[in-house]
Parts: structure tokens; sequence; C-alpha cells
């Protein structure tokens, strides 16, 4: 009876404790669900490594008392710039055997917000998307109009050849061929979400207790020419707001634009008072995870509390406290190094 009872009390401890926000946080990213086909095993210390780049360039700026949106901007172009992340360099390809982009990135102090969609030239997406909120009236730029503008603002443009990787056009013509055999093809769900996976984000909490987030993606494989996804809509796969969290998703995009999945998660803390575990579950378990579909969040409140949610089998990610320690996983191993 007695180690029934202690067994129980365990079990509820590591419950509590396995649902509670981690505290202290200053910087937190994610790579996008993953499973262990995508990442098999010789893979993960590649991973954790990417990861790890990722943590130093943001921890950097917040280090030297920079800001969160330029913390948010480092650890997301280091992402972009690792063929490893559905990214920048590691884009996917589109039904035309194209690479199509899209970021967003929001500063929680002013609510201000920046985005691009469909980019094909930009080395560094997050850095356009970051232009458009700074230097126009606009929130969101799109194709060829986004490329030019950032051509303009002076920002690194490569030709769409660099975004060849041979692991995604791999990917892509193996999705391509599942996807003859699917009858359910039109379905957002039955997009094969084991080839599209690694999309990247970041948010981070700064001296003067800002908040921002950052997501960046080539979306999912075989998408239509044209097709957007969440993560450069603000609400749906970016939010900040120093009232409440910051927020980058990642998933099949369509579902997070129609619930408003980061928008919702910081109404949650707003409005019912939620902590931000309870928030991200809410969206991540109980509302996408029922419907079968794939996601995953990381969401940093004002105090420095993180929550990561997510429904697939892993979720690369990683996150500093404020003493310089990194923490990162690929699934739930965790690696721990220092930054200092
Ligand atoms: N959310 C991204 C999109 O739908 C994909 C992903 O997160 O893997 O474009």
């Amino acid at each position: 009876m007695k180690s029934l009872i202690l067994l129980i009390l365990g079990l509820l401890s590591f419950s509590i404790f396995a649902h509670s926000p981690i505290p202290n946080v200053i910087l937190a990213i994610h790579g996008g669900t993953a499973d262990t086909e995508e990442i098999p095993k010789n893979l993960e210390p590649e991973v954790i490594d990417g990861l790890f780049e990722s943590l130093k360039a943001g921890y950097a700026v917040l280090k030297t008392k920079g800001s969160s949106l330029d913390a948010v901007e480092a650890a997301v172009k280091s992402l972009e710039d690792n063929p490893l992340f559905n990214a920048g360099k590691g884009a996917v390809f589109t039904s035309q055997g194209k690479n199509e982009m899209d970021a967003s990135i929001m500063e929680g102090s002013t609510k201000k917000a920046g985005a691009v969609a469909s980019v094909t030239q930009i080395k560094n997406p997050i850095s356009a998307a970051r232009a458009v909120m700074e230097k126009t009236r606009h929130v969101l730029l799109v194709g060829d109009g986004a490329d030019q503008f950032a051509k303009a603002q002076g920002l690194k443009i490569v030709s769409p050849k660099y975004f060849y990787t041979d692991r995604r056009w791999k990917e892509w013509q193996k999705s391509k061929a599942k996807q003859n055999r699917s009858s359910q093809n039109s379905s957002p769900t039955a997009w094969n979400r084991h080839f599209s996976l690694g999309t990247v984000g970041s948010v981070a909490l700064d001296i003067k207790n800002g908040l921002a987030a950052a997501t960046s993606t080539g979306g999912l494989t075989d998408k239509m020419h044209g097709r957007v996804g969440d993560s450069p809509i603000i609400g749906a796969g970016t939010f900040a707001d120093n009232e409440t969290a910051a927020i980058s998703c990642t998933g099949v995009g369509e579902y997070f634009i129609r619930y408003g999945i980061a928008r919702e998660i910081s109404s949650l803390i707003k409005y019912k008072q939620l902590n931000v575990v309870q928030a991200a579950d809410t969206l991540i378990q109980n509302t996408l995870k029922p419907q079968n579909v794939e996601g995953g969040t990381i969401v940093l409140d004002p105090k420095g509390y993180l929550a990561f949610s997510y429904n697939a089998e892993g979720l690369p990610r990683g996150y500093v406290t404020q003493d310089g320690t990194a923490h990162l996983f690929v699934f739930d191993k965790e690696v721990v190094r220092l930054l200092k």
C-alpha cells in the first residue's frame, strides 16, 4: 500500500514537473516538429550543434544588453544559414521544384510586426521581415515585391539556386511518389509531414523586459506555388505582446491560420490567466492533436517562464537561462552546454 502511494505521488510529481513552465529563460528556439525518420540517430549531433550555434548567436546579443528583437533575428538567421533546417538555405521544394520562403518577426513592447511571404532570392528572409517592420508602413510583403524591397534595402540577395540541397530535393521526390499513391492528397493533413519539417523560430526576453518572437520557414514540401503558411501570419505562426508572451509555432500552417493559434495562446494568458504551459497545451494538445494535426510551439512570458508544447515525436529545441546555460534537445534527451 505504502509503495503504491509513493508510486502515485512520484508519477504525480513527475507529471506536474513535466508540465511546469521552465523558469529564468531569456532565449528559446525550435527547429520544427520532427520524427526519427527525419532525424535519425546519426544526424542528432549535427542538429544539436546547429541549435547550439543559434543559441550562441542570440545569447551574444542579450549578454551585451541587446534587444530581444536583435536576439531572435540573430538566432533565426543562424538556423536559416544551416541546411539542416527548413528555412533559408535548407528550405523545402514546392510542387514546381522551387523554394518559396516565409518569415515574420514581432516586438512585444510596441506590437510592431513585419513579414515576407513566397520570397525566392533573399538569403535571410527574417531580416527582410524585420526591414518590412522598420522601414515600411506595412506588415506583410509577398513575392517579387518583397524580393525587390529586400534588394533595395541592401539585404543579401542570392540566386534561387542557392537554396538547392540534395537532401530536400530527394525528400520532394519521395513526397511526390507518396502523394501519387495517396487517395486523400487534397487534405492538408495528408501532406507528408515527415518530409516537410524544420521550420525555425525563436522567442527572447531582454534586459528591459521586452519580448520578441520570430519564425522562418520553407513551408511544406510539395506545397502549391504561391501557397503561404502560418509562419508569416501574425497571430497564426508568430505573436509577441509584453503583457502575455512571445510565441513561435510550427506545424500544418493551414490549421494554425484557421485557429489563430499564436494569438489564441496569448489570449488565454491574457483573459483566462493561464500560464504558458496551460495555454500552449490547450491549443497544441487539446485542439490540434484530436484532429490529427501535427504541431508545436514555444511560448515565453515576460517573467522568463517558458513552455514547449508539441504533439509530434520530437521538437528539436533549446533554451538559455539567465546564467548562460544552454539546454538542447532533439527528442527527449537533454544536452547541457555552457555559453560563457
Ligand atoms: N508551419 C509551416 C507551414 O505551414 C511548416 C512547418 O512548421 O513545418 O508553412
